[in-house]
């Protein structure tokens, strides 16, 4: 007998585990598939933290989910005392002559300033030398200015897909790790999902299979997506002293517009003087699949980062790397969202909401594919297919 489901959720990182919980939340029979078991290294949503902010540069249509999201990880972190969101502050940093762009915006602190005041959050702008003695890590220059708020801060990616699966399986869902979906199949009324382990049957499928989207799509809609692998790094700072002025209380997140060919963003420590100091660039110059990327991080590659991006922007960083990890971005032509029905059938529902920017969303989002598919509401056309 084939079973049957209201719901059935392909890929369970961070928007499938949202989604999941929220459909179970709203007492829908739903299934959750993920050929790994969640959370895992092998996609987008790894590597201990993740920026969260209101003000969304990329676009003011951002704010809602960003919101949303906050207050689901507010109630999670209530119910499962697992910690999910800790709001130390945001700042976007730029400054004079030609700076790098950010998710292609290239003024990106003016934008998120505008995006700041249409969703209500309260901001400052701080010249460079406010910026040196405020937080002293950052080795900003006398014209560099910021944007700084304190809504902004950092989500733990994996405690977040952790509780939404715990509390969606509280809530009846069945949720099957090591199970890889080999096709999907709508039918008059329903949906076939075929695994390489079996058969299931549902009204909605919603595929939130991050990098492995495209590979699911025919060719014209894979080519609205490009897979990018990305690297994260942990340098050691130079002294305990140092290791202290990262501190989440005097550190906040940040993204850094630099006269460099891409911006930098990153944490405060999390941890230890051993557990180094998180921080990334980003790069879309080649694409890649899950399958082919390269996941190792070779010490020229550390080098050229540490020559580059750290050294110059943070003096008291050295050039030990503690620990490097490679991740994946599913980007969108302007750094947009795609959210909506498959255009061949509308009982699947894809959802991409990545590139680069898509997990201070995901909870909110989580809960917008959960109304998609048991109430049949419309997403903004914003996120539709091109
Ligand atoms: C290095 C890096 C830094 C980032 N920084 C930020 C940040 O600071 N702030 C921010 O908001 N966002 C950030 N992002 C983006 C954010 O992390 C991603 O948008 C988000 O995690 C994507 O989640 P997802 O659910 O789409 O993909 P994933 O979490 O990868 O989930 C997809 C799931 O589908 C499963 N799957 C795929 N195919 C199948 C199949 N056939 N059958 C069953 N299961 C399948 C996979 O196993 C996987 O678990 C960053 C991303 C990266 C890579």
């Amino acid at each position: 007998m084939t079973e049957s489901y209201d719901a059935i959720v392909l890929g369970l990182g961070a928007m499938g585990a949202a989604a999941a919980y929220q459909l179970a939340r709203r007492g829908a029979k739903v299934l959750g598939i993920d050929r790994y078991a969640p959370p895992h290294d092998q996609g987008s949503t790894h590597g201990d933290t993740r920026i969260t902010r209101i003000a969304c540069g990329e676009g003011p249509e951002y704010s809602a989910f960003a919101r949303r999201s906050h207050e689901i990880w507010r109630e999670l972190e209530a119910e499962t005392g697992l910690d999910l969101l800790t709001q130390n502050g945001f700042l976007a940093i730029s400054g004079a002559g030609e700076r790098s762009a950010n998710h292609g915006v290239a003024k990106f602190l003016d934008a998120t300033a505008a995006a700041a005041r249409s969703a209500g959050v309260k901001y400052e702008i701080l010249d460079g030398a406010t910026l040196r003695r405020r937080y002293p890590a950052f080795g900003v220059a006398d014209g560099d200015q910021a944007y700084h708020d304190a809504v902004g801060g950092f989500a733990r990616p994996e405690n977040c897909v952790t509780a939404q699966l715990r509390a969606a399986a509280a809530r009846g869902a069945d949720l099957r790790s090591g199970e890889t979906v080999v096709s999907f199949v709508p039918h008059d009324g329903s949906v076939t999902v075929t695994t390489d382990k079996q058969t299931y049957r549902a009204a909605q499928l919603i595929v939130a299979a991050g990098a492995w989207l495209p590979a699911m799509l025919k060719p014209a809609l894979a080519a609205n997506f490009m897979v990018t692998r990305q690297v994260l790094y942990w340098f050691r700072a130079r002294s305990e002293a140092a290791h202290a002025e990262f501190a989440p209380d005097r550190f906040p997140v940040y993204i850094w517009q630099l006269p460099a060919p891409q911006s930098i963003y990153g944490f405060p420590a999390t941890g230890g003087i051993e557990e180094g100091v998180k921080l990334a660039t980003e790069q879309y110059d080649v694409a890649t699949t899950p399958e082919s990327v390269s996941r190792t991080v070779p010490p020229e590659e550390v080098r050229e980062m540490y020559e580059t991006y750290v050294e110059p922007f943070f003096p008291s960083l050295s050039p030990v790397c503690v620990r490097s990890k490679t991740c994946l971005y599913t980007w969108v032509d302007k750094a947009r969202f795609i959210i909506d029905r498959h255009p061949d059938h509308d009982r699947v529902i894809v959802a991409s909401p990545c590139s680069g920017h898509g997990f201070k969303h995901s909870a909110g989002v989580g809960e917008l594919l959960s109304q998609m598919a048991l109430e049949g509401k419309k997403p903004d056309p914003r996120f539709a297919f091109r």
